[in-house]
């Protein structure tokens, strides 16, 4: 399908070691489906190295060139610079440094850890979602999530209800643990994003589910669309089910972001 009228931020590069595909594959491609406007979020570098599944911090200069690479070759395609950046403890000095590295558009939180270190969307802990009480998993992810978003760091948040990637959910209505991060939300006015990787993931679902949206869109928390894409061909995949969603939610405009700008666009058709 094709994306005419979008932007597509969530994108990473194989400075991560588990994406292909470089900026200048992925504006390519860009350009194909018709987006207006592509962004690179890698995942964050952190200031010592610390997992196998981020660029290390010497690799910085290497994510800029290639999406000045990128700019290059394709200069009527606006490229927007972010980050995937990981909500931990204690990093927020190197958070400090890392903001004077570049020109950054935007900054993506996301809460890939959980506080007893383990990684909530990791196969490796699969078993975990299996054998452990999914109530106590969400409880502890939510908690992580409104710090996350209260914060103040991030432009917007990634992957709302990530907890749910392997299919496995706590029983009943699942509005408990989303409203207090709606309510960080709006205290804040940080935005957050539907991420279409969820449709391709065990849950077949887009990240956060419908309940999450329409509170979001009742209390006016902006959103964006994004596809996560670890490789070329996810570059916009899923958006029409996406802003399907979004429309029957209410929502008639999404966000852009410049040097850490909004700005308000009406949804495409
Ligand atoms: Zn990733
Ligand atoms: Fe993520
Ligand atoms: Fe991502
Ligand atoms: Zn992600």
């Amino acid at each position: 399908m094709t994306a005419p009228g979008f932007t597509d931020y969530h994108v990473h590069t194989p400075l991560c070691r588990h994406a292909e595909g470089w900026p200048v594959e992925f504006a390519s491609r860009a350009v194909e489906l018709g987006l207006v406007e592509l962004g690179f979020s890698d995942h964050n570098p952190l200031a010592a190295a610390f997992d196998d599944w981020r660029m290390l911090r010497e690799e910085l200069p290497r994510y800029l060139e290639s999406i000045q690479e990128a700019r290059s070759a394709f200069p009527g395609l606006p490229i927007r610079l972010g980050l995937e950046m990981d909500y931990l403890p204690r990093t927020e000095a190197w958070w400090e440094e890392l903001r004077a590295l570049a020109p950054w558009d935007y900054w993506i939180g996301s809460v890939h850890y959980l506080p007893d270190g383990t990684e909530v969307d990791h196969p490796k802990y699969i078993s975990r979602h299996r054998d452990t009480d999914p109530e106590l998993i969400w409880s502890a992810y939510w908690r992580a999530y409104e710090e996350c978003i209260r914060s103040g760091w991030f432009h917007f948040v990634a992957h709302p209800d990530l907890p749910k990637k392997f299919g496995y959910r706590p029983k009943g209505d699942l509005r408990r643990f989303y409203e207090p991060a709606i309510q960080a939300l709006v205290d804040t006015g940080v935005a957050y994003e539907i991420n279409t990787a969820g449709l391709r993931k065990d849950c077949r679902e887009l990240y956060p589910a419908r309940d999450f949206v329409e509170l979001a869109r009742d209390a006016g928390v902006p959103v964006l669309i994004n596809s996560d894409a670890h490789a070329v061909s996810e570059l916009g995949a899923g958006f029409r089910e996406a802003v399907e969603l979004l429309k029957d939610c209410g929502y008639r405009e999404t966000l852009r972001f410049e040097l850490g700008r909004p700005l308000r666009v009406p949804l495409p058709a």
